[in-house]
Formats: structure tokens, sequence, C-alpha cells
């Protein structure tokens, strides 16, 4: 390591110097040199702490000491833990580091100045960002003593029993991982909050804001619900306003630390920021995201009218920051309905409830339509709403996934709305947070209209192919926009559900040419926008009950549980004419030059299965050979009999894992009544995905997800690190799955070139 002084003061570091003062130092020294007002700051660098730990000869106690160390036994963890977090701080600081330290305290403002001392591992800004937090910060010390025992804890905090455990299963060795300390001037804010510096999902040119009363850690922990603020950064203006009850705040307390305190009544249902205010930060983030390239997540202070930025770093694992911030719903005492956010956006409108079809007529553009659930018959009403709100159903619901695609915000499984909301009531719809709120809590519509790029990754290339769904063809633009490589999935049913006649209604009324003309129109745009990449067009996936009431809807036999009964490839080979038009639309597609079309089919529990449909296309003049056919895998049984499948030709399977969680714990798949046991991480799902891939791997088939699960980080993470070689997610997913698969295939890169 080159040499480095003990201390370097902000304006002089810049992004690249992370192994001198971490991943936090160098991106505030980064900040403050394009111009952010970033409060004062000196780092103490790494080259002190190793220098500390030489002097002090206790590099071979804690170093020799970690080697033996079995991570996996949490005694001895925490006892090795111990021993070295006491030889930290049982040694004495040099002399020339503590001088050093005190010169530089008493430069940015004396021994009375209050500051903030925040750990900066070396280690941070490495793939895995487990890496991050944790090492501890020290807020609101004053006064040289305080100063360097905050500094000597937090170098003793890099030896925490979960920061060991960590750097062991990353493949780090301790010898080489270093920490430097943040000294920055505490700014004790009236005010403070985060901001999204683009649309986290969607990736429109909004800034939203967040801000609530004090110390802005009420926000990022998610104690208070904080302000909301959406500014258009085209027309500059603040399109968006919820104005949150804000019950309590974070303030300094005394000499050291924070305390929280109650709100007064005068300032907890005022909003916390004016609009010249929102305006100036939304300007303060655009300098952020235009010189680092990518959308930022800030954290903002402001007092005396003075803003401070204190944080910036890329959006990442959006959804997660943004429900953690979440907080609970008592805690504004607005809200009037809760459940899952399905399809994220704010909107307000009047609520039309719809009990059946007929009453679907009475909905206009702009409202809110609640239901019990919705019906393929209710898209054309659902197109023109603001806000969808549902009693039933969970995030693969119906509702959920026409609504994500449509780009209208969603809340469903409230279980009470139908009941609880009125006709005619005003109410704002939180897609996100699942939230429904009394009243126009908003001041404009903001409905997502996404432009062209929503969504788009920025350039990130990953061996693991990220496709995405599509269910409903003027969805097509939209999910291309988001740079995916292909269709993982492509709902046909939603297709000819839209339509409002079932396929028997076609049959039986000698109109089998406009539906395969329907068909083949619908499945062309898709095509069409995602051309020379590939396209997986599953045949028909509806239960009996969804068809119900259509044209043709009576002829629909009644089924106890239609979940288990007639749909997928059982129905279409019960009836081959269904299936024969789907396939005539295909052959049309495919004489057209369309290769990049690929076939797959639902709820096959048996190679027989394939095989049969495979030999009827044959029939009908398809050349299976070439062909690219697959099965979805949604049963146990096609997970047990996968080599048997890849026997009979399949060329790709695809994990339906909104299925093969319900058909293997049992659960329900709508039912919110047992959705909290619905887990797409249950140890036994995991153990059929796991099976399923090496199968496909050894006998090189791909091997894709396109349920649900393939929209959430975590499980994509898992799903990369156990070989899955392409993932199809939702468009309102693709960044954060684009990245979590670019960061899940560094870190596997990273642990094997440390291990080699
Ligand atoms: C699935 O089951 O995971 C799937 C993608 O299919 P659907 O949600 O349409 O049943
Ligand atoms: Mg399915």
């Amino acid at each position: 390591m080159k040499q480095m002084p003990d201390i370097l003061w902000l304006e002089e570091i810049r992004k690249e110097d992370i192994a001198a003062v971490g991943g936090k130092g160098a991106s505030l020294g980064e900040m403050s040199a394009i111009g952010l007002p970033v409060p004062k700051a000196f780092v103490v660098t790494s080259h002190a702490f190793r220098r500390f730990l030489v002097e002090e000869n206790l590099e071979d106690v804690i170093f020799n000491d970690l080697e033996k160390l079995d991570v996996d036994d949490s005694d001895a963890l925490d006892a090795a833990s111990n021993r070295a977090k006491k030889a930290i701080m049982g040694a004495r600081m040099p002399g020339s580091i503590t001088d050093g330290i005190r010169k530089a305290y008493k430069k940015m403002g004396g021994s009375r100045l209050i500051v903030a001392v925040r750990s900066s591992a070396t280690a941070e800004d490495l793939p895995d960002a487990s890496f991050a937090g944790q090492q501890e910060t020290y807020l609101n010390i004053k006064g040289e003593k305080n100063l360097l025992e905050a500094v000597q804890k937090c170098w003793a905090s890099l030896y925490g029993a979960r920061a060991i455990y960590y750097r062991s299963k990353q493949g780090f060795d301790d010898r080489s991982v270093n920490i430097a300390v943040v000294v920055q001037e505490l700014i004790h804010s009236e005010k403070a909050g985060v901001m999204f510096t683009s649309h986290p999902v969607t990736g429109e040119p909004l800034s939203i804001i967040e801000g609530s009363w004090g110390l802005g850690e009420a926000v990022v922990s998610g104690s208070v619900s904080p302000d909301k603020y959406v500014f258009d950064n085209r027309s500059e203006k603040v399109v968006d306003r919820l104005i949150a009850t804000k019950n309590i705040e974070i303030v300094s307390d005394g000499e050291n630390g924070t305390k929280v305190v109650d709100v007064g009544e005068d300032r907890r249902d005022a909003p916390v920021l004016s609009d010249e205010e929102v305006s100036r930060l939304a300007s303060f983030g655009n300098i952020a995201e235009t010189h680092y390239g990518v959308p930022q997540d800030v954290e903002w202070a402001i007092v005396a009218h003075d803003i401070y930025i204190l944080q910036s770093r890329p959006i990442t694992t959006i959804g997660s920051a943004v429900s953690s911030r979440d907080s609970s719903s008592g805690d504004s005492g607005k809200i009037i309905v809760q459940g899952q956010g399905a399809s994220p956006g704010i909107a307000s409108g009047k609520v039309v409830i719809v009990r059946d079809i007929k009453d679907a007529g009475k909905v206009k553009e702009g409202d809110i339509l609640v239901t019990k659930m919705t019906n393929p018959d209710m898209v054309p009403a659902m197109r023109r709403v603001a806000a969808i709100v549902t009693d039933e159903g969970g995030m693969t619901c119906h509702a959920a996934i026409v609504s994500r695609e449509l780009g209208t915000p969603a809340v469903v499984g409230t279980r009470n709305a139908t009941t609880v909301l009125k006709p005619g009531q005003m109410i704002t719809v939180d897609g996100e947070k699942g939230q429904v709120f009394e009243g126009a809590i908003k001041t404009a519509e903001t409905r997502a209209e996404a432009p062209a790029t929503a969504g788009a990754t920025t350039g990130l290339i990953t061996a693991t192919s990220v496709k995405v769904n599509v269910s409903i063809p003027e969805a097509a633009g939209r999910a291309a926009a988001t740079g995916a490589d292909g269709v993982g999935l492509l709902r046909i049913e939603h297709l000819i559900l839209g339509l409002n006649r079932t396929p028997g209604w076609f049959i039986a009324n000698g109109k089998e040419e406009e539906f395969v003309q329907e068909l083949y129109n619908g499945i062309k745009i898709v095509l069409d926008a995602f051309y020379g990449k590939p396209v997986w067009v599953r045949t028909l996936d509806a239960p009996t009950d969804e068809f119900r009431n259509m044209a043709g809807g009576e002829s629909e036999p009644a089924e106890h549980n239609p979940m288990l009964g007639w749909r997928g490839i059982r129905r279409d080979l019960q009836t081959p004419e269904q299936f024969r038009l789907q396939v005539e639309a295909f052959k049309r597609l495919w004489n057209q030059g369309y290769d990049n079309l690929g076939i797959m089919f639902p709820m096959v529990s048996h190679p027989q299965e394939f095989i049969r449909a495979r030999n009827m296309m044959q029939d009908w003049g398809v050349d299976v050979e070439k062909a690219t056919l697959g099965i979805m895998i949604e049963i146990p049984s096609s997970v047990l009999m996968i080599e048997d499948f890849i026997g009979a030709g399949i060329k790709f399977a695809s994990f339906g894992t909104n299925d093969l969680i319900q058909y293997t714990l049992a659960i329900d798949r709508n039912n919110e009544n047992v959705a909290s046991m619905y887990q797409p991480k249950h140890p036994a799902v995991l153990a059929l995905i796991d099976s399923a891939i090496r199968v496909c791997r050894d006998h090189g088939i791909e091997c894709s997800i396109c349920g649900q699960a393939g929209s959430e980080p975590p499980m994509v993470k898992w799903l990369v690190e156990h070989g899955i070689t392409s993932v199809s997610a939702n468009i309102d997913a693709i960044a954060k799955i684009r990245e979590t698969v670019a960061r899940t295939e560094q870190g596997i890169i990273l642990e094997a070139a440390r291990k080699a």
C-alpha cells in the first residue's frame, strides 16, 4: 500500500480513494467535489488504523486468533470477537495519530463542535452489499476525548461477530480488510429525509422525496410515516404531495446520543417542506444523478434553510428499501384500508364498487375501481381507472398482474375494501405501500405513463438472461423498453379473455378464423417489440371460473376447485380444436420468419402430456424438431420427472412458482386467509427448484423462472447462486432484478477468484 497520511480532508478525496478512506469516505469526497453541500468532514484513514495495529503489536494477536476460528461455532465466534475488540480498545492510540485527529477536530470547529463518527470499511463497496453497515456509527459526539474514543470504537467494530462471520463466508482475509473513520459535523437538522432522484421502479424523471421533522434517522429507520413529495423534473413542479401525521421526531440528546420526542401539535400535520425546498432538493439530486450516471438514493437534512446532502448512492434493491421505510399504519391515522401493494404508484379518485360485470360500465376515466377480485372481463374498465383496490388476492392474482402491466397503482387482499369504502367517496391509493387513505391527499395526477425508457437498466450485462413477463400486448413497448433479454412468459389467456368470448364460443359460432387472427395479431405485437430476442408464448391457461362471465361462459363446467381443475395443457389435450387454433396462429408466425417464437406448455404433470401435445402439433404441420418447445414447472410431479421430460425432448423449462408453491404447500395462492403461509422460500419449494435446476444444467437445458418469485431480489440471488440460466420478471421489477443478478454473478466470480 502506498504511503498515505493519517488524516484526509473531504476536499482531498475522490471516489477512487476507497483503499484509503473506505466506501463512505470516498463517496462523500466525490459528492463535495461536484459541488453538493456536504457537511464539513475529515477522514481518519485506513493507514492510521494499520499503523495503530502495527505499532501496538496487535496484528498477530488478532489475526492468529481469527485464523483458527470456526465461524460457525457461535460461542467461539463471540469469544474471538470480544478478544479482538478488547485488544483494540485496550491499546493506546499512538500519539502522532491522536495529535492528528485533535488538530483536525480543532480546525473543523473546535472542542464544542458536535460530530458524527462513522466507520467506513474498505471492503464496503465490493460487490456483495452485505458488507455495508456492519461497523458502527456514533452520533452526537462532542469533545476531543469522546471523539478519540469513538474513533477507537469504530476500529473495534471491524471485529464485531457479525462482521467477522460475513467476511469469512465471503472469503475475505481479515488481514487485508481495513477501516477508515469519517468524522463529520453533525447537522442538527430541523427536518431531514431521503430522496430518489428518479422513480425507483419505472425510472421516470420524478424526484421522490420523503421527509420528517428532526434527524433523518426517523425516516431511514421507518419509525415515522414521512411526508412524501413528488417533483416532476421535466415540468419542474411538485406534482404530488402526501402530508402524513408525524407523531415523533429524533433529536440530539444533550452531550451524547439521540432521543425520541413527541412532535408538538402545531407541526404534527404541517408540511415538512415548501415547494421551493422540494425544488432545491431535486436540483441537488439531479446533480448527483447526472454525475454518477444512474439514479441515486440521497439522504438530506435542512437547518435554517440550508440544505445538506449527507449521502448519495445508486438505487439498489429498491423494493426492500422502500418497504423498510414504510411505517405502521397507525402512525398517520388516515389510512382506512390496507392490503398488499401490488402495483406501485399513487393516485386519488372516487370509489366505484364493482360487484359484478354489469357495474363495470359505471366506471369512468380516473375513478378508483374497488371490487372483490377483478376478472378478465373487467380489463377494459381497468384500463380507464386511476387505481384498483381488491378484497382478495395476493401478488400473483389477476388484479396484480394486469395492474402492473397497465402501470396502474393497485392494492390487493385488503379483505374489506368493498364494505369499508363507499361509492363516490374520495380516496388516495398508495400501490407501493398497500395503503388506502381517506380523501385526495395528492395534488395532481401522477398515474405512471412510463416513458420509453421505463425501468431500463443502465448497460449492465449479465450472463444470466433477464427476461420480462408480458400478459397484454399493449404492455409490449414498456416491457421492451426495460432492455430485457426477451420474454420469458407471454400469458395469452389475458389476450383471449380480453376478447370477452371464450374459445369455445368462437368454435361454437364458426368464428375460428377470427380467434386465430386475434391471437396472431396480439402475439405479433410482442414478437415485433422483441425482434431477434426469444419470446416464449404460453398456451392457454385459464381456470374455468375466469371464463364464466364471458360470452360462452355458461358452457364452462362448474368446478369445486378451478385451480386444480380444467386448465393448462390438460384442457388443450382434451379439446384439440381449441389447441389447434392456437397452433395455427403460431404456425403463421413461424412461417413469417419469427424464429424467436418459442412455445411453453403450462401445468404439465407427466411427460406423456408433452409428447401428446408435440405429436398433435406435428400432425398439424409443425416442424417439431426445429420448434422451440418447453414446459412450465408448476407441479411437483414435473420436478420429480424432469429427467423424463428432457428425454421426451423439451428444449427449456421455466418455474411457475406461483403454482409450484401452491401445489407443494397446499396453499391457495389467491386465498388471503392463508397468504402468510404462502412461502416462496419454503425449504421444500427450494429443494424442488434446486433439484430441477441441477438436472437441467446437467443436460444443457435452459432453466428459467417466470413466477412472481422471479421478481423478488432475495429469491433471484438464491436462484443465480444455484445455477438458474435465466429469470423472467415483471416489467416494474426488471431494473432491480438485473442489478441483483449482476451483483450475485460478480460475487460468485469474486469468491471463485479468492479461492483459486
Ligand atoms: C406461475 O404459476 O408461476 C405462472 C407464472 O403462471 P400463472 O401465474 O399464470 O399461473
Ligand atoms: Mg401457473
